[in-house]
């Protein structure tokens, strides 16, 4: 996340609706990637699920006939207001959300709602369990759905125990669903033997493998016991498919975590720990896509900014009697799927542009 400033020279941040120095009402504009301030008369203004729930705090432009923000715009279903409960919670939840989309804007990929385009575009059906318990979070056909109960720190925590996992958060939630949608529009209607396709073959295994059989083997035997060598996470070792969702969530989640720390000055350079060093296998890309030395180079030191500040971050943790902040370790294999979502995400974006998308 990057710092933001007022126009009276006060720091904003990504939450901020409202400048504490200088009193001003701001908001987030998607398009320009900029705080800014909104009166009367401002050519932007503030997303209605803002004014009315004070759920968002981003902008529109003021002459747009459309009352929701890009990313408020991608909700097809949201919960029932009825109680200050479910207000709350969604709160979290179009945070969580907004940050996603927020980093999918940076990287040129920021997804068109399903309501302008029905066939590429992303919807949100966010919506609680307690009230549907059928519900079931996921991603199908360009359609995420969300528990609204995992916006419930306890209801999280007790999810996450039961399941094993060493972290949980919404915004992983988000970001690991990103996955499934940006698969399927940007992979899965290539050709078999696209290098694209073909790489991921070669990174996260055989997608083929038939999906509802490998989870329940899962769910049953749990991940292999040398897990961690191969993935990034223990789910990831489900299916393919998952590996690559939790190897995409993570990358943002590296994505968002690095930006934070340099925006506010936290540099690599002044922390007194050594570089962990990876071995050079672990920046390099599947032999049937371009060799690109330079780039492998960037991002393995990109990596290991990320791995030294992120023990800085456990160590401040642990010092505030917390469990670590970042409770990963990044094997060669994992950087090396880490590597191929860079890669991705760089050829996506540039698409993107390039047709003018988004
Ligand atoms: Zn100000
Ligand atoms: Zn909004
Ligand atoms: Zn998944």
């Amino acid at each position: 996340m990057q710092r933001f400033t007022c126009e009276c020279g006060n720091v904003l941040f990504f939450g901020s609706s409202r400048c504490l120095k200088c009193g001003s009402d701001v908001g987030y504009d998607p398009q320009r990637g900029v705080m800014q301030r909104v009166r009367p008369g401002s050519p932007m203004k503030r997303c209605q699920n803002g004014v009315k729930h004070n759920v968002c705090n981003w902008l529109l432009p003021a002459s747009a006939v459309a009352v929701l923000c890009v990313a408020c715009r991608m909700n097809r279903t949201i919960p029932d207001l009825g109680t200050e409960r479910n207000r709350m919670l969604w709160a979290r939840m179009e945070m969580a959300k907004r940050r996603l989309i927020y980093t999918l804007l940076r990287l040129g990929i920021g997804p068109p709602s399903k309501k302008d385009d029905p066939k590429n575009g992303l919807a949100f059906d966010i919506v609680s369990t307690l009230s549907d318990p059928k519900v079931t979070m996921g991603h199908l056909d360009g359609v995420i759905t969300m528990d609204l109960e995992e916006a419930d720190d306890t209801f999280r925590q007790v999810n996450r125990q039961q399941l094993g996992e060493s972290s949980r958060t919404l915004q992983g939630h988000f970001r690991h669903e990103s996955a499934h949608y940006l698969w399927k529009r940007h992979l899965s209607e290539l050709a078999w033997d696209d290098p694209m396709r073909l790489a991921f073959r070669e990174r996260f295994g055989e997608e083929w493998t038939d999906y509802a059989t490998a989870l329940s083997s899962y769910y049953q035997a749990g991940a292999p016991a040398d897990w961690g060598q191969n993935y990034i996470t223990a789910y990831a070792s489900s299916h393919p498919w998952e590996d690559w969702a939790e190897t995409w969530s993570h990358y943002l989640q590296i994505l968002d975590g690095l930006e934070t720390c340099e925006s506010l000055g936290i540099q690599v350079q002044h922390i007194a720990l050594p570089l962990v060093i990876l071995p050079v296998e672990s920046g390099t890309l599947p032999a049937m896509l371009p060799s690109a030395p330079a780039e492998d180079g960037e991002f393995l030191a990109w990596l290991q900014r990320w791995m030294c500040l992120s023990s800085v971050l456990n160590e401040i943790s642990f010092s505030l009697g917390e469990p670590p902040l970042y409770p990963f370790v990044i094997s060669v294999k994992a950087a090396q799927k880490l590597r191929l979502a860079h890669y991705y995400a760089h050829a996506w974006g540039v698409r993107g542009r390039k047709t003018g998308e988004a």
